[in-house]
């Protein structure tokens, strides 16, 4: 599908003070936006060093709504930026590099400019953990995913790793049993993490082989992955596995470190929300992975985008009246 996306408006032109600053823009950011420009707030997106999100890392999305033969991620995020421009929003592709939100007006400093607003929705997501392991980098979406629901039903009866030992990795093991011919799990120590109650359910699963005290040393292949490395930890004995795909599910890391000591931030560093979308700081909103830590979906991360800018338009029209 051919795609048209406008220009940037030139640096000079584009206005300093806005209803709603966006920051980041994959499904979250989109969403919000599309909402607070179609109930005519004036609404900036600030893209951030991965404009699209995570999808833009991802090949073929099969089970966001709408796309009945599947849509690949990165295409999906230009039909998103499509339809935000033609609801009324700017976008700039630029990092912010510092906010400050002590008092309204909010102010947003980028790496070239600095923009006001009465309001901000933080949609700056989160980013899978690497494992640090040759090849990572190159068979990354060409056999090396961070995420299972996505891309498990591409690896149909295929030798299958996931790299990890918490929940998520139980979770994605146990679900990625439904196409693979096995789930070969490793993992860095000799005990899980994950919970009880997941570990028993893997264990119970008998496509699922463990492999205790091992790290991913390297990931080889063609076009796609098909081999991986494994060391062992404690004797450095190397084993090559003929591996079809590999999950990383090592935790996820949310892009939060701008806001730190400003906005009330858990102990793992995720945004804490109260009243549905609400951040600790009155007129900051979060929508998407940037607080959510348990679906992680493109398509409840853009729900949370929607939900963010349904309340800023209502604190928009209480703060005005
Ligand atoms: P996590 O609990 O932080 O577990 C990460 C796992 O990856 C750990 O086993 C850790 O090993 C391993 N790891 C970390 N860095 C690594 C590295 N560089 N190399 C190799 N292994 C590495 O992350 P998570 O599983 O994504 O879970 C995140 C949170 O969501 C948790 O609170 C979890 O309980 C929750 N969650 C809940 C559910 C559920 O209830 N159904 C499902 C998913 C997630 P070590 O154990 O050695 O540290």
């Amino acid at each position: 599908m051919q795609v048209e996306i406008k220009a940037e408006p030139k640096k000079e032109d584009r206005k300093k003070k806005y209803d709603v600053i966006i920051i980041g823009a994959g499904p979250a950011g989109y969403t919000a936006a599309i909402y607070t420009s179609r109930a005519k707030r004036e609404t900036l997106v600030i893209s951030g060093v991965l404009p699209g999100g995570q999808l833009m890392l991802t090949t073929e999305v099969e089970n966001y709504p709408g796309f009945a033969e599947g849509i690949f991620g990165p295409e999906l995020m230009t039909i998103m930026k499509k339809q935000t421009e033609r609801m009324g929003a700017s976008i700039v592709d630029d990092e912010v590099v510092n906010v400050d939100f002590r008092h309204s007006p909010f102010k947003v400093l980028t790496y070239s400019d600095e923009y006001e607003a009465d309001a901000v929705i933080i949609c700056t997501g989160a980013s899978p953990r690497k494992i640090g392991a040759k090849g990572e980098q190159e068979f990354s979406a060409k056999g090396v995913s961070y995420c299972a629901t996505c891309d498990g039903p591409f690896f149909k009866n295929q030798e299958i790793m996931v790299a990890g030992g918490g929940d998520t990795a139980m979770e994605e093991a146990i679900f990625l049993t439904k196409f693979a011919k096995n789930v070969h799990l490793v993992h860095r120590r000799d005990n899980l993490r994950a919970s009880k109650v997941l570990q028993e359910r893997a264990f119970a699963n008998n496509k699922i082989k463990f492999y205790w005290n091992k790290i991913i040393d390297e990931i080889r292949g063609g076009d796609k992955v098909s081999q991986v490395t494994i060391k062992d930890t404690i004797t450095n004995e190397k084993q090559n596995l003929d591996i079809g795909g590999l999950f990383v599910a090592i935790g996820h890391e949310p892009n939060t470190k701008l806001f730190k000591g400003q906005i009330e931030l858990d102990d793992q560093g995720y945004i804490v929300l109260k009243d549905h979308t609400k951040t600790s700081v009155n007129g900051v909103f979060a929508a998407g992975d940037v607080h959510d830590h348990r679906y992680r979906q493109a398509v409840t991360a853009a729900g949370f985008g929607c939900m963010a800018a349904i309340d800023v338009d209502k604190y928009l029209s209480e703060k005005r009246k």
